[in-house]
């Protein structure tokens, strides 16, 4: 029985996509009790120094693969359970909301596999801080009655006809993780004939006083923003709603370029790992 009492618990929650303001209270509430903070890269130093407890033990689990530099899924499963076998209250911090393309999978099956009780509590997933401080409502009435999160990382997450088919519904289109392949994206749109009154923005570090918001008419791209290297975290939002950024955009920035999230370095996580007595770094 004092085995089952001793066992911690594992918070899973959302941090929001950057102003430390967008986060939850229930979320905060957490991170005030928490003995442990596992934090995803896209969690901001002011939140952690903002709502985390002193006493509480910060350990930093980035992944940036497109730099080759990442905390292996591996690791922190294994991070997550070691600390709440210990007893402790565990908060697993990830960047806007844990559901949104994300591992929480993973992490949910090894919870259940130790018996490990957790909550879940969302954030503020970065297409809505995006939409709102870019001043562009992702459903606007007249506009678009739907809105689609997607991703086009890599080649085969998206096929020739569902290719088609988003160049051709008038549902808003919202892709994470592809600021990095934006030119196959709009190349992939024209050849799929997309309507020539929707257009398309990039907004870079949105809800940060780094944010900026990039417009172009998607069959302007070429001379616009092809071949454009944007800030990481960037989002990409395609449809008629985007027009009404110039009308309703509120949110003024610094109109400095600088990292808002600090990126990933080898030395960071190697320093962690080898603390922790574990070896694996991909
Ligand atoms: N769970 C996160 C998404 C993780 S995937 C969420 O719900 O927001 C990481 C991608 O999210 C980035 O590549 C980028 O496309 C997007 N993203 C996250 N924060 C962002 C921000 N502040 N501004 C723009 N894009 C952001």
């Amino acid at each position: 029985m004092s085995e089952i009492k001793n066992i911690g618990k594992v918070i899973l929650a959302g941090a929001g996509p950057g102003d430390p303001d967008l986060i939850t209270i229930k979320t905060v509430n957490y991170l005030q009790q928490a003995d442990v903070v596992l934090t995803d890269r896209l969690v901001s130093e002011e939140i952690l120094t903002r709502y985390v407890n002193t006493s509480a033990e910060i350990i930093r689990v980035g992944k940036q693969c497109r730099r080759g530099i990442s905390t292996s899924q591996k690791t922190i499963n294994e991070l997550i359970i070691k600390h709440a076998l210990q007893g402790k209250l565990v908060v697993r911090l990830k960047g806007g909301d844990v559901s949104i393309f994300s591992n929480i999978l993973d992490e949910l099956q090894t919870l259940q596999e130790h018996n490990i009780q957790f909550e879940i509590i969302p954030g503020v997933t970065a297409s809505l801080g995006a939409a709102a401080y870019a001043g562009i409502p992702l459903t606007a009435r007249d506009h678009s009655t739907a809105v689609r999160l997607l991703t086009f990382y890599k080649s085969r997450v998206v096929s020739d006809d569902y290719w088609k088919e988003l160049a051709n519904t008038d549902d808003t289109l919202v892709f994470y993780m592809s600021s990095e392949t934006l030119d196959d994206v709009v190349e992939k749109l024209l050849q799929n004939k997309i309507a020539s009154n929707k257009l398309l923005a990039v907004v870079e570090q949105a809800t940060t006083p780094f944010q900026q918001v990039y417009i172009s008419d998607l069959y302007d791209y070429q001379n616009t923003l092809k071949g454009k290297i944007f800030l990481s975290p960037s989002l990409v939002i395609i449809g008629k709603v985007v027009s009404l950024h110039e009308k309703f955009a509120w949110f003024k920035s610094n109109n400095d370029h600088e990292h808002y999230f600090k990126p990933l370095t080898k030395s960071s996580l190697i320093q962690h790992e080898q603390k922790e007595g574990i070896t694996v770094l991909v």
